[in-house]
């Protein structure tokens, strides 16, 4: 009889201990766990499904106030699930993920596609450096993973954003008011177009280099002597025609009322030939086989040599009483004879020889037809053909040709064009525009 009260008195014990237990372990506070959300282009989505995975042992599910997610409930959460983002006019999207994610991975569908629907899938970085390569419609899931941790159950959630890549070519102006002398950048961004653009302008002679990623520039000189009018640009890019309205404003040039001895006259421009020579040998650069098309400058264009500026750009030049003016087209740096002379900047030399009105002259081409010249030089340093690097000397200071005495004359031009050196020296030229 003792035995049987005694082992039901034990019974009673363990039946109690258990029944302890299970109301401790039912009334253990519930563990929350912030539904996380995911943004796409700055788009919040909350998660269209997602499961945890609850300890043996562990508050059940049906008891915690997180039960299975699914669309209705994390849209009632705060927001949307499967996230429409309409059209995007991007080759990448930024994706944000909670930081406290264990794993990230993404898959990226082609909604319409019957054969080899997926586009890209991977982790985070994976996406990150993810670049889309043709318009179309698109679906983009992303799968969070949290490990099992002190506080948190494991959990997956999946989140849908549906949108449309539309990426079209554009072009940009850098100006719609230029003064002579300047120059104006134009900037085509291809897009997903396999062709180059091509430019139209009777500005002058200039075409699109490649600047990487599918975007060009080309650089359109407004000569000193263009005359101040509204201009038109057009570039073709793709399928569409961008048209630039530029006005140019006149900018004021210096005069200057200058005796020329006859003997250099006569040695130089009188010379019979001289001015064929010079069209000959400088004319001919203009043409596009002078032309290296790509970007071969590098930084700031420098002054070559530091002096007083004797004659300024765009100068109007009365010589011995004439009446009329000829234009200088770059600046005179007076400096003594022999100073070497550095490339203003990275390029390549495509003329190195003596011009009868020039003297000693070198050309040096530093992509798109934009060229540095220096005249009147006393020796040559380089061929063309050379590559130069900024700084590299090309020749010494002298005052051969049609000059009175040692300086350097540099000029810049792009195609035939003449424009202003200063903003290149200056550095607020708009060819730095995306330096
Ligand atoms: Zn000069």
């Amino acid at each position: 009889m003792k035995k049987v009260k005694a082992f039901g008195i034990i019974v009673m014990i363990l039946l109690l201990l258990a029944g302890a237990a299970a109301v401790y372990y039912v009334l253990l506070p519930a563990r929350t766990f912030d539904v996380p959300s995911v943004s796409l282009e700055g788009q919040e989505a909350m998660p269209f499904s997602g499961s945890w995975h609850t300890r043996l042992l562990r508050q059940p599910a049906w008891l915690a106030d997180r039960i299975p997610i699914t669309k209705e409930t994390a849209a009632n959460q705060t927001g949307v699930s499967y996230q429409r983002l309409g059209g995007l006019d991007m080759k990448k999207l930024q994706l944000q993920v909670p930081e406290d994610a264990d794993r990230c991975t993404f898959e990226l569908i082609r909604p319409f596609e019957t054969v080899n629907p997926v586009e890209a899938e991977g982790d985070l970085a994976d996406w990150q450096s993810f670049e889309f390569t043709r318009n179309g419609d698109y679906s983009l899931t992303v799968y969070l993973h949290y490990d099992e941790d002190e506080s948190y159950d494991a959990a997956d959630f999946q989140y849908n954003f549906d949108f449309t890549i539309d990426v079209q070519p554009k072009v940009s102006f850098s100006t719609d008011r230029a003064l002579q002398g300047d120059i104006i950048r134009v900037t085509a961004d291809m897009g997903f177009e396999t062709e180059s653009p091509e430019i139209e302008t009777d500005l002058g002679q200039c075409a699109f280099i490649p600047m990487g990623d599918n975007c060009y520039e080309a650089y359109v000189p407004v000569a000193y002597n263009q005359s101040a009018a509204a201009k038109d640009i057009v570039v073709h890019a793709g399928e569409k025609d961008v048209t630039g309205h530029v006005v140019i404003v006149p900018a004021s040039f210096e005069v200057e009322y200058f005796d020329m001895p006859q003997e250099t006259i006569d040695s130089t421009m009188n010379v019979p030939g001289a001015a064929e020579d010079y069209k000959q040998k400088l004319g001919v650069l203009a043409e596009e086989r002078y032309t290296v098309w790509e970007k071969l400058w590098d930084g700031q264009f420098i002054q070559p040599v530091e002096g007083t500026i004797t004659s300024s750009f765009g100068l109007y030049r009365f010589i011995n009483g004439s009446t009329t003016a000829s234009r200088h087209q770059g600046i005179d740096i007076a400096v003594a004879e022999g100073t070497p002379v550095p490339a203003s900047n990275r390029g390549q030399v495509v003329f190195a020889d003596f011009v009868i009105m020039t003297g000693n002259t070198v050309v040096i081409e530093h992509g798109a037809g934009l060229k540095t010249i220096y005249m009147h030089l006393s020796e040559l340093d380089c061929e063309a053909g050379d590559m130069v690097e900024k700084g590299d000397i090309i020749g010494l200071v002298g005052s051969t040709g049609y000059s009175t005495g040692p300086h350097l004359h540099f000029e810049v031009r792009i195609g035939g064009a003449s424009v202003s050196p200063w903003p290149l020296i200056e550095g607020t030229s708009t060819i730095y525009g995306n330096e």
